[in-house]
């Protein structure tokens, strides 16, 4: 290995004053879309990786710990997955994920940004394992928010995979009350939404506390879940809602038939990993018992 002064470094910037540098091996590719900066690099530890506005969404070597978890649980738990519906995923990761259950009728994703897609399917293609092609995906490349708005369709699942809210993110509009209340009467009865929630790191709770504390007005089980996500340097939180389901109790009996039913192995998700990353820590517990701002 050369010695680290005659690398290339992507510093992902969490805060102002908190770096994380990866040596860079490769850049696959570099430029700006219409609505965001889209980065492809090579790292010697994650491998390839995907950038869009600085932030890492997801790396070779761990996209499955990722992904797993915010496909899985809601799958697992939901009365009837026929119909999916995803809000971003541009890698096609979460598409890949929820294909392989055969009760799947139809996936539908609705990513924003058709240059993600299409550059994900030329330098990430292991990511998506041939999703985009299946016949049971519908790949849409439009506004999600649009989509809520004219889409007269339920599903049993929706999923969350969206950029974080950050100012000039074109996903900031869909984290809104009134977005929330519209993704909820796009489920189907007993229906599961869950979304990627922001950080769950003890110094960072606020945005994923605002999440959950929002969507709380709008189902009656909200519950929180994280796990580390390595190449993030993160504790990666995610929130399952619905009104038929506590997904925080959905025991062993439930979990296995479900995973035994997926094509291919699972790599993270079972019923041992899903009782774990739903026992949140005391401070996580105190943080989102507590009042404060709501979106
Ligand atoms: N794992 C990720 C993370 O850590 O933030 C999220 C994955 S995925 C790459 C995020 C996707 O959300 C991007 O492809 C982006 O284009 C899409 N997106 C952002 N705003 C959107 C919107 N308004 N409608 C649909 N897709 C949107």
């Amino acid at each position: 290995m050369p010695k680290t002064e005659n690398w290339q470094w992507y510093v992902e910037q969490f805060a102002p004053t908190e770096q994380h540098h990866h040596a860079v091996a490769r850049v696959y590719y570099a430029g700006r879309s219409q609505f965001q900066d889209i980065g492809i690099i090579e790292t010697p530890v994650f491998g390839k990786m995907l950038i869009l506005d600085g932030d890492t969404q997801s790396s070779q070597a761990d996209e499955r710990i990722y992904h797993e978890a915010l496909v899985h649980p809601a799958m697992a738990g939901a009365p009837d997955c026929s119909e999916v519906l995803i809000l971003g995923g541009g890698e096609g990761a979460t598409l890949r994920e929820v294909l392989r259950h055969p009760a799947v009728r139809r996936a539908t994703m609705v990513d924003i940004d058709g240059e993600v897609v299409e550059l994900s399917k030329q330098y990430l293609p292991e990511w998506s394992a041939g999703a985009f092609g299946e016949p049971r995906a519908r790949v849409i490349i439009g506004d999600a928010l649009k989509f809520l708005a004219e889409d007269k369709d339920r599903y049993g699942v929706i999923i969350s995979d969206l950029t974080e809210p950050l100012e000039d993110s074109p996903s900031n509009p869909l984290f809104c009350d009134a977005v929330f209340r519209d993704i909820k009467n796009r489920l189907a009865p007993g229906g599961i939404y869950v979304l990627q929630a922001s950080t769950a790191g003890f110094h960072n709770l606020s945005l994923h506390a605002k999440m959950a504390r929002t969507l709380r007005k709008h189902y009656k089980h909200v519950a929180s879940y994280y796990t580390h996500v390595p190449a993030f340097d993160n504790d990666w939180a995610f929130i399952a809602c619905s009104d038929g389901v506590d997904l925080s109790r959905l025991d062993e009996g439930q979990i296995e038939p479900y995973c035994s039913e997926l094509r291919g192995e699972n790599f993270f998700y079972d019923a041992q990993t899903h009782r774990r990353i739903f026992a949140l820590p005391l401070y996580l517990r105190r943080a989102l018992a507590q009042g404060g701002e709501t979106f």
